[in-house]
């Protein structure tokens, strides 16, 4: 029996899509050529002002509401003060005592039953700019692209109890951010991105042990691992007797284990004060109630109209919605005159697959939701069969060509002519009379062999079904 229970809070950060930076009109893009969207305001020059991007302010709000928290009226900026040199003007603008959004929740799936899990504040802040360190010419380079681009920084409550439950909270997270359509949410360009903190307790415990926060996870399952590594350091210092260091650790991927980067800074050596050139203001009641009646639908909603409106079972359904692109690609697809369930058995069993394979994404792939239903029409007509199906799917991935195209191209059309087909069979039943005479006595199973036998002389374009009734007529002729 475990002694110690575990005790994770996690932090997520997400880079907002608005067109243009938090407090000034640069463009916030990422890749641009290094110093190229920057600005008095966002390089923070004597004398620039700041001005606060509504745009940003609907994405916190559309943030706040999917996760069940309090949009709250009085809203004011503070300032984050310290020094680095990706920070030019010496202060993030950050939100501390006075957070857009409060006290939500998410719903999570995990270990076999539901689970809410806190989410103690979401505010808004500026990011900061990006070092680039340079080995061959011994320097560190700074790009300010990046600095004041809005990001929203979501605090959960320390409820956790498992790695596990960590992974699977922020995959459900992501899946609402993404069906929010606020952020790319992409670990590895970096604009999802996670701390953990972690502690230990004796079970039973009244209170939390000291904890330490984990930072340069860049997938969820690094996260998982980190927080693994840290439980069981934990663990390894208190048995022993020690005492666990508040301090912030940094996750080596190679090695896979956490290194100390600094002791844990304190709220108050940040010197937090409102920041002087953005007034503190009110979120009317009315902007709430236009992000409202505006909201995209989330994955959960979806999931359950999937199920009513297309007949689907709960498990299709869950599959199709863990994935914004997919689902909303099997919907055109439907839309394209293709029968719901045979259009998400192909996506289930034949396109993920393919998707995985290539390391991409639907977005990624020439196929069109109306080229796979023309793929559908072919196989449900016979034209093809199902496997010729799942090749001339592949092409369609790669090229973007229509079904029809292809099958005329590779000459994959079903030989479906009568006479032809009845000229092979004289050939295979003359060939293997003995599985015919097995066939006779009795044995349905061998005629398997003699479909199969048809099958490959045809290069895969007799269709099978038909095959198995012209060599059962065959033999109950004889
Ligand atoms: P800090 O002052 O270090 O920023 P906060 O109280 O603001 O700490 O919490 C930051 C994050 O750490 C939150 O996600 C919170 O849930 C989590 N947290 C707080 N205390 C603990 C603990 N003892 N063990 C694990 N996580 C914790
Ligand atoms: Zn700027
Ligand atoms: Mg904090």
């Amino acid at each position: 029996m475990n002694k110690f229970e575990t005790i994770i809070g996690l932090e997520v950060h997400l880079q907002l899509k608005t067109a243009t930076k938090i407090f000034c009109g640069c463009a916030n893009q990422f890749g641009s050529k290094p110093n190229t969207n920057t600005c008095p305001v966002c390089l923070g020059l004597p004398g620039s002002l700041p001005v606060f991007n509504e745009q940003a302010l609907e994405f916190a709000i559309r943030v706040g509401i999917a996760l069940n928290c309090t949009i709250n009226s009085a809203i004011k900026f503070d300032r984050k003060n310290y020094f680095y040199p990706d920070l030019p003007k010496g202060y993030q603008i950050s939100q501390y005592d006075k957070p857009i959004c409060s006290k939500g929740f998410l719903l999570v799936h995990t270990g076999g039953v539901e689970k809410k899990f806190g989410v103690t504040r979401a505010h808004l802040e500026e990011d900061a700019g990006k070092l680039i360190h340079d080995p061959s010419a011994n320097a560190s380079l700074v790009d300010y692209n990046r600095t004041g681009t809005p990001l929203i920084e979501i605090v959960s409550e320390p409820d956790m109890r498992s790695a596990q439950e960590a992974y699977d909270y922020l995959t459900t997270l992501k899946l609402v951010l993404q069906y929010l359509n606020v952020s790319d949410c992409d670990m590895e360009k970096g604009s999802l991105r996670c701390d953990a903190n972690v502690s230990i307790r004796e079970v039973g415990a009244p209170k939390f042990g000291t904890k330490t926060e984990l930072k340069n996870m860049n997938s969820f399952k690094a996260v998982k691992s980190a927080i693994e590594f840290e439980v069981n350091r934990h663990t390894q210092i208190i048995l022993s007797g020690g005492k666990i260091v508040q301090e912030t650790l940094l996750w080596n991927e190679e090695k896979g284990v956490t290194v100390p980067m600094r002791s844990k800074e304190q709220a108050h050596d940040y010197r937090y004060f409102p920041d002087p050139d953005l007034v503190s203001f009110t979120i009317e009641k009315e902007l709430v109630n236009h992000v409202k009646s505006t909201m995209p639908e989330l994955p959960k909603e979806k999931f359950q109209r999937f199920i009513e409106k297309y007949k689907l079972s709960e498990y299709d359904s869950s599959v199709l919605i863990q994935d914004k692109g997919i689902s909303d690609f099997f919907e055109s697809c439907v839309k394209a005159s293709a029968e719901p369930k045979k259009v998400c058995n192909w996506i289930t069993s034949v396109l993920l697959k393919e998707i995985n394979d290539r390391k991409s994404h639907i977005d990624e792939m020439f196929l069109t939701p109306v080229n796979l239903a023309g793929l559908i029409r072919n196989v449900e007509d016979g034209v093809i069969s199902n496997l010729a199906g799942k090749d001339v799917l592949k092409f369609m991935l790669d090229t973007g060509k229509s079904a029809d195209e292809i099958i005329a191209e590779k000459g994959l059309a079903q030989v479906s002519d009568d006479g032809a087909l009845e000229k092979m069979l004289d050939e295979i039943f003359a060939a293997h009379k003995d599985v015919v005479l097995q066939v006779k006595e009795g044995k349905q199973s061998a005629v398997g062999f003699l479909v199969g036998q048809a099958m490959k002389k045809s290069q895969g374009k007799a269709n099978p079904k038909k095959l198995g009734e012209m060599i059962n007529r065959r033999i109950s002729n004889v």
